[in-house]
């Protein structure tokens, strides 16, 4: 038995703390259970059991544990394997990790806020306990509070513990749940005031009906649902479906409630629909379908990591299903990640069909309560299931993977920015099958390049689909030069000609349209036309963004509103006026072209809400719009059977991005965009309006060369030591005093050039040089491919850790993004 713990804390700390294990606890302590520990003054943290041992550590004063909160680990095996891997290649701490990876109410701490919920009601047969009560009424005086206040407010100790059964026990939220839609997880049911089998009592109950024809409707119905005899127990009747099956009001329902005769109660119910499904097997796949599973199956022999390029529409998701119930049969599970955006009803009804209650969906939106419900629910068994979730759901504690797919895997959005851990959901999730002795599947139109590099040497399996479902040809790409027809003065707003008769012919035949417009660089600008003064945020180095529907200026850094000023602050006349063409401005320029056309929007501004988004997306598919504008949110395997007409409003901003991966972004939003045009048995158009429709990307585009713009974009990468021929850290540092983050910057890249030489570039200013009143350096370090990870990641702490002789650098922050994007 050990006597010592070893804990990962969910701080950035780059070592895990060791704590005595009091000895009553000795004996149950377990890897991967949760235990509450205190740290630094007077907090207390839930953490977690990495390691087991008796070597006292040297150097600090060890402190005893104070409680244990699970008698099963809340991880799997290789789950601290894989964080520890995570924070290893992604250069920060493993706590880092464990804040992303653990829903709030696993991890609660002493600054964690919690709430009562005033809808709980203590079940009769499931009483609360003495100290559970303390709590609550503690609580109550305000009802809300951090954990710490509580402490001191009840007067007691140690309360995580008793915590934590109130969160399971939904009397209290952690107050992170409460910025989501809440859905309450109870349902009230209905049942006879007397016991089942007494006739006397029942007889009774129709003599007091006999006189309202409708109290006796809802009796007899109340008897036909509940008599459907269960394992020969009656079953529960909701409140619900009495309603509706005796079609009588609920008015009446109360009135049998005060006679006495019915008592509503409440009851659990799971938050996720306990109905069972129809399923139905996964749709025949068409001959090309066919060869391209066999491929798959066969490489996978081979390569534990297989590329599924298809081309849009070729039917990816369906090979998806076969691929997947597959593995369920041989009783392992599966992880199916996709963008955030791309998780629709479309999909979910889809796979549900196929797949009934054995799919799981995680998403990013869930309320906290239904995250750790799916946590738990994996933690209970290993049985054959399909997760369909976001970037974070391969921090699930799965049990047994058999197969991991990576649908768009070309998405940049798979790759975390802040805060850290600073990882690609597609990278990680290949390490992560390997753990589990799992394949992966990659599938896209438009592999990233490094992917279709990895591929292409033979590191990854390559299946090609170049054919689409049905053998829909792909569109016809129109490219229409924006120079010339300004020249000519032809251009009407943002509009060619071409385009707006493309429109009109298919709004005439009753068919759709979608228009493109990126995001970047197109959000709409208040600017004075006299002076050209331009509003900026105060805290960070950007232009403030229009909002015309709030006539406001917000901040995208950190969402600061501003009012407009009624004269320039500069040269104090009115002529602050609006420019750009956000997709507001378009709408607009519809409205005038097209009037009476529905026409809907979907961009960051109308989709906040997950039911905004889908309400935008069935409106389109039945048809109740008929121009859907929108930023590369369409562009997002959405499927619809109407679209004749594609414009690509501008791909010039796109292209001439300053970013080395400028050209291979457009290219896969402009395939993917087109590939939204004729689905369905119909070939499509696409009208893509530029100013250089002599460019090779755009000819590329044209004839959907993936190849081509694959071998023109690696041939750069290769001139200019760009991934995959080299490996990119950026290196942040951030201080709100300019003069000493240059300063100590400077110092900062020149240790580092002592080692590293040439690799390292910088610090520069990054496009935004200042984000919430923090002034921003940016270092880059290229390594060729053969430099020891390991070795430079010691000399990147080393440097760090002599740069700390100067104790102003301690007040820097400074962090790595390993492969940017
Ligand atoms: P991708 O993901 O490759 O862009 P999808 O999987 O969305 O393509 O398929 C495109 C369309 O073709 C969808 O409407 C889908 O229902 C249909 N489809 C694909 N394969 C089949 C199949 N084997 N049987 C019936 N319909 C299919
Ligand atoms: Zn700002
Ligand atoms: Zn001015």
């Amino acid at each position: 038995m050990s006597t010592l713990a070893d804990v990962v804390l969910p701080l950035p700390l780059y070592k895990y703390f060791t704590y005595r294990i009091p000895s009553d606890l000795q004996e149950a302590l377990q890897i991967g259970s949760r235990v509450v520990v205190p740290f630094g003054r007077k907090k207390y943290y839930t953490a977690i059991v990495v390691r087991l041992h008796d070597v006292m550590p040297q150097g600090y004063e060890v402190k005893e544990l104070i409680s244990v909160l699970d008698e099963r680990p809340v991880l799997r095996r290789p789950q601290l394997q894989f964080w520890e891997w995570i924070a290893d290649y992604y250069l920060c701490s493993v706590g880092d990790v464990y804040k992303a990876a653990l829903p709030s109410g696993l991890k609660l701490e002493s600054e964690t806020t919690v709430t009562l919920n005033t809808d709980f009601e203590e079940p009769d047969d499931n009483r609360l306990k003495e100290r559970e009560w303390m709590l609550l009424a503690a609580l109550g005086k305000k009802s809300r509070m951090t954990v710490q206040d509580l402490e001191k407010e009840s007067g007691m100790r140690n309360i995580l513990p008793t915590l934590r059964v109130l969160l399971e026990r939904e009397a209290v939220f952690v107050s992170e749940q409460l910025k989501t839609n809440y859905r309450p997880k109870t349902e009230t049911y209905i049942r006879l005031t007397f016991q089942q089998g007494d006739d006397a009592a029942l007889r009774h109950a129709f003599e007091c009906v006999k006189q309202a024809k409708k109290q006796e409707t809802m009796l007899l119905s109340f008897l036909d649902l509940s008599l459907f005899m269960q394992k020969g127990k009656l079953r529960e009747v909701s409140r619900k479906s009495l309603l509706d099956r005796s079609g009588v009001s609920s008015a009446v329902l109360g009135a049998m409630v005060e006679k006495g005769l019915f008592e509503p109660y409440k009851k659990e119910i799971s938050r996720f629909e306990t109905e069972v499904y129809t399923v139905q097997e996964a749709a025949p796949l068409s001959d090309a379908q066919q060869v391209a599973y066999r491929q798959i199956s066969d490489s996978f022999k081979e390569h534990s990591v297989t590329l599924l390029h298809g081309v849009t529409s070729s039917g990816k998701t369906e090979i998806y299903a076969h691929l997947i119930d597959r593995v369920l049969h041989e009783g392992r599970q599966v992880l199916y990640l996709v963008p955030e955006i791309a998780l629709t009803t479309q999909l979910t009804n889809r796979l549900r069909k196929i797949f009934g209650d054995k799919l799981m969906i995680y998403h990013s939106k869930f309320s906290d309560n239904e995250r750790v419900e799916i946590w738990n629910t994996l933690l209970d068994d290993h049985s054959p299931r399909i997760v369909l979730g976001v970037r974070s759901s391969i921090f699930l504690p799965f049990g047994d993977l058999g197969l991991v797919i990576v649908d768009e895997e070309h998405e940049t959005s798979y790759k975390q920015y802040d805060p850290a851990p600073r990882y690609h959901a597609r990278n990680a999730a290949i390490v992560l099958a390997s753990m589990h002795g799992a394949k992966t599947l990659l599938g896209t139109a438009t592999p990233a390049i490094e992917t279709y590099f990895n591929a292409r040497q033979g590191k990854y399996g390559l299946v090609e689909l170049k054919s689409r479902f049905n053998d829909v040809e792909l569109p016809e790409i129109i490219p229409v030069d924006v120079r010339e027809m300004r020249k000519k003065n032809r251009m009407r707003g943002n509009f060619t000609p071409e385009l707006l008769n493309r429109m009109q012919i298919a709004l005439d035949g009753d068919e759709q349209v979608i228009l493109f417009q990126n995001r970047r660089g197109f959000a709409p600008m208040v600017e004075c036309k006299q002076c050209a003064w331009v509003p900026k945020c105060e805290h960070c180095d950007v232009s403030l963004t229009y909002h015309k529907r709030f006539n406001q200026l917000t901040c995208h850094y950190c969402g600061f509103t501003y009012e407009i000023p009624k004269v320039c602050p500069a040269c104090g006349q009115p002529t602050i006026g609006v420019m750009g063409f956000g997709t507001e401005r378009i709408e607009e320029d519809i409205a005038q072209h097209f009037p009476n056309i529905p026409v809907s929007r979907m961009d960051l501004d109308t989709t906040r809400s997950r039911s905004a988004y889908e309400q935008i997306i069935e409106d389109f598919s039945k048809k109740k719009n008929k121009i859907l504008i929108g930023t590369q949110m369409i562009t997002k395997g959405l499927d619809f059977d109407h679209v004749s007409v594609v414009g690509i409003l501008s791909a010039d901003l796109m292209m001439n991005y300053p970013d080395f991966r400028a050209h291979e972004r457009a290219f896969q939003m402009m395939e993917q965009v087109s590939g939204r045009a004729g689905r369905k048995n119909r070939k499509g158009v696409v009208v893509l309006q530029t100013s250089q429709p002599e460019s090779p990307l755009i000819r590329q585009v044209i004839a959907h060369d993936y190849e081509g713009m694959y071998n023109m974009q690696l041939s750069e990468r290769k001139a200019f030591s760009y991934p995959p021929y080299t490996r990119l850290i950026y290196i942040y540092l951030k201080h709100r005093d300019e003069t000493l983050l240059q300063e100590l910057s400077v110092r900062y890249t020149s240790l580092l050039r002592e080692v590293f030489g040439a690799r390292v570039l910088g610090p520069d200013n990054p496009p935004v040089a200042r984000i919430q009143s923090l002034y921003i350096r940016k270092v880059v370090l290229k390594m060729e491919l053969s430099a020891s990870m390991p070795k430079v990641k010691e000399i990147l702490k080393q440097v760090y850790e002599n740069m700390l002789v100067d104790d102003r650098f301690k007040t820097l922050l400074l962090y790595y993004d390993v492969d940017p994007m």
